[in-house]
């Protein structure tokens, strides 16, 4: 029987609706799971024997909050009356806390909350999958709030993940985790934090993978966003980078995806954290990519489906981008459905629910493509493909000669 793991709690949702950039997305989100009856344990355990259990996160203290942030930003971040202090301005802009990143009514208890909805997984840890949509904040750094993100939630799981003794398959062992992010957006932060520039001695502990949009200027910029490059010797073959052009399509993600495979076989995670930002998907005010919800080959749901059905490694499905909410809502009750291995035809209506008129007009679960053109062209594919091979081959030599080492 599949254990499932989902996270949510009338104060989570409650907070994360009142952050700026997704006014109320949570509430939509969990709006749409609740009405398929995708939270209804009696269905999931007879219909599918998927055992499902609701996670309600207890906010995290201070403690474990600072296993990653700084003790500046966190004196900050959870003061009410500092945040609404006007005179504070310098402060707030050197921690981020400004632009995109304003501080908001209720900053303190999301941030407390969003960190324990996530980080939890590693001390309960007997799901198969744990599902946590609030999370996946990838932009959050150690000081400074960055790209709508105020908490790590994302690096603070993974370092509780790595003291997790229970996920590994060997008492020999130490957890290995596999970071894959699929956000529109590369995942500077988490990627900064576990790359080997980091000073972290994690290199074969964590490996992170992410697949993002490329361009010159594009949000983030960062110095690890670039295809890997085999030959150059500081390359770190454990911090991973796809970028992808303009329009990347079902076809392109089909493409390229047997290079995350290869990927995932040579490191043999014992858990995958995937950050499922939808800000990729067509439909999103960015309209960059034109990547689909569907199920046909490279979507979202396919790309989805495999990770939980034929990966065999423990799964965190983490949330992330998403800027047209009723179609983040759509995407993430559909990879709900997925992990709770139930079939929800994409063409169905929408159930009536309180949030229902904002599903028009198509008031279906799918997110079709667009029409825009897609500009990964078939020579930058095959580029991808050959430097992932050759990736592919330095994590094999590196963990077995670090077996040899043990
Ligand atoms: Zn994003």
């Amino acid at each position: 029987m599949r254990v499932v793991y989902y996270v949510v709690s009338n104060e989570l949702v409650k907070f994360s609706s009142l952050l700026p950039s997704n006014r109320n997305r949570s509430l939509l989100v969990h709006s749409l799971v609740k009405a398929y009856g995708l939270l209804d344990t009696q269905e999931n355990s007879t219909q599918q024997r998927t055992c499902l259990e609701i996670i309600r996160p207890v906010p995290a203290d201070t403690k474990t909050l600072s296993q990653y942030h700084t003790r500046e930003y966190l004196d900050f971040v959870l003061n009410s009356k500092k945040l609404h202090t006007d005179t504070l301005y310098t402060q707030k802009a050197e921690l981020g806390l400004e632009e995109d990143c304003p501080p908001f009514a209720g900053l303190p208890a999301y941030v407390r909350l969003i960190a324990a909805a996530n980080a939890l997984y590693a001390s309960t840890g007997d799901a198969q999958i744990s599902v946590c949509w609030d999370g996946g904040r990838h932009h959050a750094q150690k000081a400074r709030a960055s790209g709508f993100c105020y908490v790590a939630d994302c690096i603070l799981a993974i370092l509780a993940l790595k003291r997790a003794t229970n996920l590994a398959r060997s008492p020999r062992t130490k957890p290995r985790i596999m970071y894959l992010d699929l956000d529109l957006h590369f995942s500077d932060a988490v990627s900064q934090a576990f790359s080997s520039s980091a000073g972290v001695s994690s290199a074969a502990q964590v490996l992170t993978f992410s697949i993002h949009h490329s361009a010159p200027g594009f949000f983030p910029v960062s110095e690890l966003a670039f295809l890997p490059d085999p030959d150059n010797l500081l390359f770190d073959p454990f911090t991973l980078s796809m970028p992808l052009q303009r329009g990347a399509s079902d076809a392109t993600f089909a493409r390229i995806w047997p290079c995350v495979e290869r990927v995932k076989q040579a490191f043999d995670p014992d858990i995958a954290v995937v950050q499922c930002g939808v800000d990729g998907l067509a439909g999103d005010p960015h309209a960059v990519w034109n990547w689909s919800l569907g199920a046909a080959d490279g979507s979202l749901g396919w790309c989805i489906k495999r990770i939980c059905n034929e990966w065999g490694c423990k799964v965190l499905l983490l949330g992330g981008g998403g800027y047209n909410s009723p179609n983040a809502a759509r995407a993430w009750a559909y990879l709900t459905a997925i992990a709770l291995g139930r079939d929800i035809p994409l063409d169905a209506d929408v159930p009536d629910h309180a949030t229902f008129p904002l599903y028009a007009p198509s008031f279906t679960l799918d997110v079709p493509a667009g029409n825009a053109q897609d500009h990964n062209s078939a020579q930058y594919l095959e580029t991808v493909d050959r430097s992932f091979e050759r990736v592919a081959i330095m994590i094999e030599e590196h963990l077995s000669s670090a077996l040899q080492t043990q």
